[in-house]
């Protein structure tokens, strides 16, 4: 489908701004430009920020009702246009228009929680005559909006990550700034438009486009940002909390997911789960199944299920019903993982199926016989490629699933609980799915990981905590 190349504007505290610098938009299909976005300066970003001062004090004030009413008339507004909204991610990122569809019904749910947990914005009594001398002292705790978010995002969920920093910075009155992934902005700035149309004050708002070196660091680094929240890679994020200095921080960086597959599993539910989690946004999922540990008694019969549904897999152009997979977001990306693979099979692992390049697009690909030391067995690979290993026993599973430097979720099939709750105790991760491939996640559960994989937690609920600060109150009667 030949697109127009639009000019969109940012959005810079309630105002629609253009730029002589642009930044073009591509679709990582064929290339071709969709749209430019402002590339926009330090100054930009310095002026959005003396907005959002204004701005969190307008938010500040907003009654609990208010900000209710405009995040759900926000959601009103992307109901009305979802398919519009799923093009959008479907052209500028790397999902099939299926994908997207999913990711706007999930962004959806992503603002409506927070407008709900806006209601749930509770402090607590505390009993000050629980030491003595106190005894005349009553006081309570309150939350109260830390200020301005800095919210930083990737382009591989453009919309629904985007949400989860707005939803919850409005829900608890807050001002955000955001940045999101130069690649896919135009998500982000529609996220805006949803925010704009809803009524939010000017300044509570701002969705800056630019490079990240330029534009990130003048957000990162500035003062009066109370809190960067941010999603993307570990070495963006440890970048960014080294300048940070003395700020909040909120990190959902990257990970390499196991899931364990015991003897006796239902084979052909694990599998159907883990293709599928492999497979999602060309496997450019921070929760997509990357190591599968197996049994060895199933190991023959579950790789040979396995392989057989990858190579059903229907790559092709994003925008068909029937593309089950679509490209990476640059023909860059696809090389790098492809020189990935490469480099494993020539370290002794066995290419089951898969493996060929054609620009951005890299088949579904499945090794097996990788070792364990191989980079592609401990780093990220974020790409549509898994490892299968066969294992002795769960205990061994559980070791090699753990021996890596991040721990975002893992997954686990079995029908044996004590089985179930060992790798439940014993997986260093923030989350174990049962029957259920490591890239489960529904939007009001805490979400976030341990060791590389992060800090704190989003999932409205748990972002709010992260957003709010207690005050406390004591009366001396
Ligand atoms: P990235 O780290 O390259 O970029 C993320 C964002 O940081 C982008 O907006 C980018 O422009 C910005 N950025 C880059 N350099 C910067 C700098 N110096 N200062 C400030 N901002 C800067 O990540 P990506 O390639 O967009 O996304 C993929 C990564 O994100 C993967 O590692 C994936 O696992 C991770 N991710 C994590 C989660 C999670 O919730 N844990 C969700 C999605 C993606």
């Amino acid at each position: 489908m030949k697109v127009r190349v639009a000019q969109r504007k940012m959005f810079l505290a309630g105002k629609w701004v253009t730029r002589d610098q642009t930044i073009t938009v591509t679709n990582p299909e064929n290339n071709e430009a969709i749209a430019t976005v402002p590339a926009a300066t330090k100054e930009d970003m310095l002026e959005a920020v003396q907005a959002a001062k204004k701005g969190a004090v307008v938010s500040a004030k907003l009654p609990v009702f208010k900000r209710i009413e405009i995040i759900q008339l926000a959601a009103d507004f992307i109901e009305e246009q979802q398919e519009d909204f799923a093009v959008t991610i479907a052209l500028e990122g790397s999902k099939t228009i299926r994908e997207a569809r999913k990711e706007v019904a999930r962004c959806i749910q992503t603002l409506r929680i927070s407008a709900e947990e806006g209601r749930r914005l509770e402090g607590k009594t505390i009993p000050f005559d629980q030491s003595s001398g106190n005894e005349n002292r009553l006081g309570y705790y309150s939350l109260f909006p830390i200020g301005i978010i800095g919210a930083i995002t990737p382009f591989n969920d453009p919309l629904n990550l985007v949400a989860h920093k707005i939803g919850p910075a409005v829900a608890s009155g807050n001002a955000i700034i955001v940045k999101p992934a130069t690649v896919t902005p135009l998500s982000a700035l529609k996220l805006a438009d949803a925010f704009s149309q809803a009524g939010l004050p000017d300044g509570i708002l701002s969705v800056i486009t630019g490079r990240g070196s330029e534009v990130g660091d003048t957000l990162v680094t500035h003062p009066d940002v109370r809190m960067i929240s941010f999603t993307g890679g570990l070495e963006t994020g440890t970048e960014i909390a080294k300048k940070a200095g003395l700020k909040k921080l909120s990190m959902e960086l990257g990970s390499n997911s196991p899931v364990i597959v015991l003897n006796d599993a239902n084979l052909n539910q694990a599998v159907d789960s883990t293709v599928s989690g492999a497979f999602w946004a060309a496997g450019q999922n921070c929760l997509g199944v990357q190591r599968i540990y197996v049994e060895k008694d199933v190991f023959e019969r579950f790789t040979a299920q396995f392989v057989e549904q990858t190579k059903a897999y229907r790559k092709g152009s994003k925008l068909f019903d029937s593309t089950d997979m679509g490209p990476l977001i640059n023909e860059r990306e696809a090389i790098r993982v492809e020189k990935l693979v490469n480099e494993a099979i020539k370290q002794g692992a066995t290419l089951a199926c898969g493996g060929n390049r054609e620009g951005a697009y890299l088949e579904p690909t499945v090794l097996t016989n990788v070792p364990p030391n191989a980079t592609i067995a401990k780093e990220e690979i974020f790409g549509p490629v898994v490892l299968l290993f066969a294992v002795n026993s769960l205990q061994e599973a559980i070791e090699r699933s753990n021996d890596v430097n991040y721990g975002l979720q893992a997954g686990i099939f079995t029908n044996h609980l004590q089985a179930a709750f060992e790798a439940i105790q014993r997986l260093d991760v923030g989350g174990v799915m049962v029957n259920d491939s490591s890239d489960f996640r529904i939007d009001s559960m805490p979400f976030g990981g341990v060791k590389g994989s992060g800090l704190g937690r989003e999932g409205v609920k748990y972002a709010i905590q992260e957003m709010t600060e207690p005050k406390v109150v004591c009366f001396n009667l």
